[in-house]
């Protein structure tokens, strides 16, 4: 099936027009600075050169006519599109699972984006827009957060006042999810069904852990948004939530001031004082920089640390698995985490670890107590096979 996926922000929207049998992509990009001066779109045709377009984007409506538009031109009329996916960031207690879209279902994005309003409010404008701009299409909505919503009471429950939290709707969502499920199904597919207890681990610009039994997730690191648990490139992770408040009373800051400082001067960022980027960062330590380095031993630290938590979770872990940006990318980065975890059992064959490849691999020694993989995410593939399942029902 040619599904069409749609990651929108609120003044992004990136797309990508796949196949599900094979996988294939023929085309991906992403529209930029909708809304604001100078626009753009980048688009790429078969793994060919990004072309930059520079065109007027005054809104989301109008970036989902280009990207259709230049799908025409690249062969792929809306005819040839059967089924659109949509990421959605929070799907709130709406979406244990991936839904066709109603006007119930739509409803229920706008009713839970109070919880992640940066994002959801502009997914269903997008999703609002191509029902009606192409209403032959079926459209499929695929929650961040279904993953994770059947994970124990125990697990995802806030120690608050249970009035407070029930009519907040106050837990842990957690994000990542598709990314996550993708991992499962992919190492359970390499690894013919042995891998049972697994850590997962999304190491990017966010950055979650997810533990997962037999396909089940139990846990994760992100919480009520994904703020939480890990140091990330510029959000601060877990800290003490006392910390808000006291930056607030004590500090003078407002509640927006707050937010900025954790969820973008915060992370990587705030402690390496050089870059969110951790090739960057690694760089600057490499050439004696004191922060980057001590950025570098917390970023080593607080993942370990949280892996082991999610380990505490399943009682025990059989398999680990390395993916995103810094998981996939960066040999230096895996060893270093792994070298925390080495009084677990947890070894890494150097020479494997050192190999660069697209494909999912095993990078622990024959006799690590727990095998360690690196397999590349595919969310938007993820997407794509959700959209075929419920379309063709
Ligand atoms: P993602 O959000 O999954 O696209 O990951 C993007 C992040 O991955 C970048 O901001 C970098 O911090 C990190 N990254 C990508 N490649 C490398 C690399 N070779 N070494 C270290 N970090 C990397």
């Amino acid at each position: 099936m040619n599904v069409l996926v749609i990651n929108a922000g609120s003044s992004s929207l990136k797309y990508q027009l796949l196949d599900t049998k094979s996988g294939n992509v023929y085309a991906k990009g992403n529209c930029e600075r909708i809304g604001i001066d100078g626009s753009f779109v980048g688009h790429e045709e078969n793994g060919g050169e990004k072309q930059k377009l520079e065109v007027a984007l005054p809104d989301h409506k109008t970036a989902i006519k280009h990207v259709f538009e230049i799908l025409g031109q690249a062969g792929f009329d809306t005819d040839k599109i059967e089924g659109i996916g949509h990421r959605v960031v929070q799907g709130g207690w709406y979406f244990p699972e991936s839904k066709v879209v109603t006007d119930e279902t739509l409803g229920w994005v706008r009713e839970v984006a109070p919880l992640a309003p940066l994002h959801n409010y502009a997914e269903a404008d997008v999703i609002e827009i191509c029902r009606e701009m192409f209403p032959s299409i079926g459209n499929v909505i695929v929650a961040d957060t279904s993953f994770h919503y059947g994970i124990p009471e125990k697990a995802h429950r806030y120690a608050l006042p249970r009035d407070v939290v029930d009519k907040l709707h106050i837990r842990k969502y957690g994000a990542h999810g598709t990314s996550h499920r993708y991992v499962w199904r992919k190492t359970n597919e390499f690894l013919k069904g042995d891998v049972h207890k697994l850590v997962s681990c999304h190491l990017g610009s966010g950055a979650s852990l997810s533990a997962i039994q037999d396909g089940k997730d139990m846990d994760t690191t992100m919480g009520l948004t994904p703020l939480d648990g890990l140091i990330m490139g510029t959000r601060c992770g877990t800290i003490d939530p006392a910390t808000v408040c006291y930056l607030q009373r004590e500090g003078g800051y407002s509640v927006d001031e707050v937010d900025t400082m954790m969820n973008k001067q915060g992370g990587m960022l705030a402690l390496s004082g050089v870059s969110s980027d951790t090739r960057d960062i690694e760089e600057a330590a490499n050439n004696g920089d004191e922060n980057c380095q001590l950025a570098m031993e917390m970023f080593y630290y607080r993942t370990s640390q949280l892996i082991a938590e999610m380990a505490q979770s399943l009682h025990g872990f059989d398999t680990m698995v390395f993916t995103a940006g810094i998981g996939e990318n960066s040999s230096s980065m895996r060893l270093g985490v792994a070298k925390e975890l080495e009084w677990l059992g947890v070894k890494i064959d150097e020479e494997k670890n050192s190999v660069r490849s697209g494909e999912p691999r095993v990078i622990s020694t024959d006799d690590s107590a727990v095998k360690v993989l690196v397999v590349p995410t595919n969310e938007e593939l993820m997407i794509a096979l959700d959209v075929e399942e419920l379309l063709d029902k």
